[in-house]
């Protein structure tokens, strides 16, 4: 049953053949069981109470596609019943006193919450190393990340520790966790998801999004979760849309795009190799390969780091001691309780980008290095467009890797801040520019260790193309089986 599709499930479920109360004990019993520090707040009688509605929804026929199927948060949803901790010290205890609108969103479709699943503290980081509550193991092979900042999302669903998760992608944390672990996940259009709820890092770049096993899974999620909020201030004004309409579509005729800067030199053989290979698929497929330039990319890094950590220092002013959050014991006055306060519940990483953020926006050196870095991120989205909009378009979607690099060690960048961001390449601009982006499991690295090593090709369309970029990937999905393949 932990095998299934969400489309697989909800016929057992509509079906009778299965319980949603059995089918959340089922999954509970494998988190209990688990070993990859990929929950951090678990509580069974939550967990029953919902399902125990979502059967009492199923029994009346009031069931929509989603009604009884388990799914897990990541824990920068603020939830009115698990804690949320985004994977902060300075957030141990809270409890929100209200839910995030894609928790409510899951609720109202009947979903069952399964729990809050481990991330990279204020989804800072790509490891999932900068969790307070220690790293999250790849399940593929234990001695490796399994990417982040959603490392717990990724690792719970290619465990099967959960059937889905929800997750955010600042700079690729929907992606990268998801080519890492050899799941499927997908970042919408920025506004796509509203953002109420999710504890900010970047607000201009954060988007919700979700991980599961297979591309049609990752459309009927975005039925529920995508919407506008008016409850935060960037959420899209559109009519809903059914992202499952296009699955069956052909590729016949469908340009790839494929970028020059996308198979540099720091893109490793064996990445390489499985991104090719799917390549080759798609050309089965009908698809052809059209080689576009997106010449800005490798800047992409320094704009990124520029303008995430500006916004990130600004929004995490609010963690102050006073409010709600970690306060420290003792301490002479206010500035010293503020000082203390966040001395002591912020981690390395987050602490690094408060002090470049508030570097940047300080008097005399905005105009250096944040103004400049909003300027190079609109000829990086320009980049996109040239290829993917307007009378000269080259292509319909763009292909690539994720990562350039399959998972690496546990402990081996930990260190390292920036070996760490350079990771980050080919994920970041379609963040800066907006862009939906996907990841779909396309293969494994070459030198196994302790396990496989998963290796995930990126999907990235225009504004609003989500739809067909599941087709896409759909049909890759039929065609192969990479996404159903397990961890040991
Ligand atoms: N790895 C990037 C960072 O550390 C992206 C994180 C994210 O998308 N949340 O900022």
């Amino acid at each position: 049953m932990h095998k299934l599709t969400l489309k697989e499930l909800s016929a057992q479920l509509q079906a009778r053949k299965i319980s949603a109360t059995e089918l959340a004990t089922l999954f509970l019993d494998r988190i209990e069981a688990s070993d990859l520090n990929a929950f951090l707040h678990v509580d069974r009688a939550l967990t029953l109470a919902q399902a125990q509605a979502a059967d009492a929804r199923l029994a009346g026929n009031e069931a929509g596609p989603l009604t009884g199927i388990p799914i897990a948060h990541k824990d920068i949803f603020v939830t009115r019943n698990w804690r949320t901790t985004a994977g902060s010290r300075m957030l141990q205890d809270y409890v929100s006193p209200f839910d995030a609108t894609v928790v409510e969103q899951f609720n109202a479709a009947g979903t069952v919450t399964l729990g809050k699943l481990n991330c990279d503290e204020f989804a800072m980081g790509s490891s999932n190393e900068n969790s307070f509550y220690g790293p999250v193991k790849n399940p593929w092979d234990k001695t490796a990340i399994p990417g982040g900042s959603s490392g717990g999302s990724a690792a719970a669903v290619a465990a099967r520790l959960a059937p889905a998760a929800t997750a955010t992608d600042t700079g690729g944390s929907i992606r990268q966790p998801a080519s890492l672990c050899g799941v499927t996940g997908i970042k919408p259009t920025y506004g796509s998801v509203s953002r109420y709820g999710m504890i900010a890092f970047a607000s201009s770049l954060d988007q919700g999004g979700p991980i599961a096993k297979t591309a049609e899974d990752c459309g009927l999620l975005l039925n529920a979760m995508t919407g506008f909020d008016e409850r935060d201030s960037t959420s899209l004004q559109r009519p809903r849309e059914d992202f499952t309409r296009s699955l069956n579509q052909s590729l016949q005729g469908l340009r790839i795009g494929v970028p020059k800067e996308f198979f540099g030199a720091g893109l490793a053989a064996d990445v390489e190799a499985a991104v090719r290979g799917a390549l080759a698929e798609f050309e089965k497929l009908g698809a052809t390969l059209v080689d576009i330039s997106l010449p800005k990319t490798e800047l992409s890094i320094p704009v990124y780091y520029v303008i995430a950590p500006a916004e990130a220092s600004s929004n995490l002013s609010r963690f102050d001691g006073v409010r709600y959050g970690h306060r420290a014991a003792d301490y002479k006055d206010l500035a010293d309780m503020y000082k203390k306060s966040r001395a002591e519940g912020f981690g390395e990483e987050v602490k690094r980008r408060i002090l470049v953020g508030s570097y940047v926006l300080s008097h005399g050196y905005y105009d250096a290095y944040y103004l400049q870095a909003q300027k190079i991120r609109r000829l990086i989205a320009q980049d996109f467009q040239s290829a993917l909009a307007g009378p000269d378009r080259q292509c319909d979607v763009i292909m690539g890797p994720v990562s350039p690099t399959v998972a690496w060690d546990l402990g081996d960048k930990a260190d390292d801040p920036v070996a760490n961001y350079l990771a980050d390449i080919f994920t970041l601009s379609t963040s800066l520019a907006g862009l939906p982006g996907m990841s779909i499991p396309c293969g494994f690295g070459q030198g196994e260790k302790n396990g496989k090593r998963p290796v995930g090709l990126q999907i990235i369309g225009n504004y609003f193309d989500e739809a067909r970029l599941l087709n896409v990937a759909h049909q890759f999905q039929q065609a192969t089986d990479w996404h159903l393949r397990e961890p040991a």
